[in-house]
């Protein structure tokens, strides 16, 4: 198996099982608050909004949770994954190290999103839901969870953010044929929207503003629940699978990483495929795990560890992470999964504890690095993920010059299909990268202090 340049499982080593690192943390994770009483949030007050299995593995600490068998069934349509050893990049890099990625492109949805959106529509399914909600930026969970949602025989609602849905059809197009109705958001459906559409008639929307049109749709309807593609525990759990299949198939050609490397939105690509390592790190094996976030929208490397919301619209529950403030309002750079102004609170845990690391790149060093990667392996990378190729091929150069050989894995969490507009700029010289927003990040924390329990 040495010398071979994928590692293809068989469909009987699906995982049957996800792995929860809650119950491996080193200090129990910092609660969700309710805004207004700084106490606890108990699973009543998450009731309206998700499936009660959902809300069990939220606080579960359980080390492994059962993958239902319907669940391994569809995960079956494209799952194992493959992983690669980039030889070809290697090469080009004249690199003595080993660069090894999972690739999770090869969903229907072209991303690791349906790992979750799967097992959600599932439960939900289960409970006796008939339709879920949600809000989508650019579309890449949208159309991951109208994918799901059909498998399961659930109708699925899509607030998705009125720019986007303006400017990048294909995703909606997409998330309709799957048989999903999307919605512009603001919209006329909600009392959120309303208001926001008689202030300003011509709002361009924002990923704030469809999470409450979403969460308002849900809550006032009884046979609708909500669901979401990243930052929250049970989310990070079901996308385990990529790093269980991972371990499975580095075994298989001897090896083990040196580090591990995933590009960070919320954290769930990130997560899903480092938290089965960090499993053997937090046994003492020595292996570094480094998150990469656009210099854009700098949460682990410049944000600040405080309970803050969710959403910038403030309704949800306060999490305690690393956060640029929820009023921060990131440059549109193209790596629109990476915009968002927290990470993940399990994430944000083990960096605060030093368990993991961060770097933050700039968009045109990220896309040359994604040409490069698209003229050796093949694989035009999306924007987010270009992120992790930027830091793994770093990672190889720093072995050339030291010359190490170190074994690197990073996480492909999507191709850029959809994303051939972002490479279009970036080929044609006009890409330009954005300073910075020292300001505006200076502004969003002040109201932070406010938020934060006695
Ligand atoms: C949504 C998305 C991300 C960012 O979300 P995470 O929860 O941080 O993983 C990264 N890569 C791709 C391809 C995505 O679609």
């Amino acid at each position: 198996m040495k010398d071979v340049t994928k590692v293809v499982l068989p469909e009987s080593e699906v995982p049957k099982a996800w792995y929860n690192i809650l119950a491996d943390l080193p200090s129990p994770p910092p609660p969700p608050l309710h805004p207004a009483t700084k106490q606890p949030v108990g699973p009543a007050d998450l009731d309206p909004l998700f499936p009660r299995e959902v809300i069990l593995q939220e606080v579960s600490t359980e080390r492994w949770i059962e993958i239902p068998e319907p669940v391994r069934e569809i995960y079956r349509l494209w799952r194992p994954t493959p992983l690669f050893r980039a030889r070809r990049l290697e090469a080009a890099l004249r690199t003595p190290a080993r660069i090894y990625y999972k690739y999770e492109g090869t969903s229907p949805a072209g991303s690791h999103k349906p790992n979750t959106a799967v097992a959600q529509a599932f439960y939900n399914r289960q409970e006796g839901v008939r339709r879920l909600t949600t809000e989508t930026g650019a579309g890449q969970w949208g159309s991951a969870l109208a994918m799901a949602c059909r498998m399961f025989g659930l109708e699925c609602t899509v607030y998705m953010v009125r720019v986007s849905y303006q400017q990048k059809p294909y995703r909606r197009i997409l998330m309709e044929t799957w048989g999903a109705e999307v919605i512009p958001s603001p919209s006329d459906r909600t009392h959120a929207g309303r208001s926001i559409r008689e202030q300003d008639p011509d709002s361009p929307g924002s990923l704030g503003i469809a999470i409450s049109e979403a969460v308002e749709d849900a809550a006032t309807h009884e046979d609708t629940k909500y669901s979401l593609g990243s930052v929250l525990n049970h989310v990070l759990l079901h996308q385990t699978v990529i790093g269980l299949e991972a371990k499975r198939q580095m075994e298989l050609v001897d090896d083990y990483p040196d580090v591990v490397i995933g590009c960070i939105g919320g954290g769930s690509n990130f997560a899903g495929l480092s938290f089965p390592f960090l499993h053997d790190k937090l046994r003492g094996r020595n292996l570094r795990v480094v998150a990469v976030e656009p210099t854009a929208c700098p949460t682990l490397t410049k944000g600040r560890y405080l309970y803050d919301f969710g959403d910038t619209a403030r309704t949800t529950p306060l999490l305690k992470m690393y956060t640029l403030g929820h009023a921060f309002i990131p440059p549109g750079i193209h790596a629109g999964g990476l915009r968002y102004h927290g990470d993940a609170p399990t994430v944000c845990l083990l960096y605060d504890q030093g368990y993991i690391e961060a770097v933050a790149y700039p968009q045109t060093a990220v896309f040359e690095a994604a040409v490069t990667f698209a003229r050796t392996e093949g694989i035009p990378p999306a924007p987010e993920s270009a992120h992790a190729v930027r830091r793994a091929i770093d990672e190889a150069i720093a072995c050339r010059e030291a010359g190490e050989s170190k074994a690197i894995l990073f996480n492909l969490s999507g191709h850029g299909h959809f994303d051939l507009a972002a490479y279009e700029e970036y080929l044609s010289g006009r890409m330009r990268d954005f300073d910075y927003p020292e300001a505006d990040i200076r502004k969003a924390l002040e109201g932070l202090q406010a938020l934060q329990p006695a």
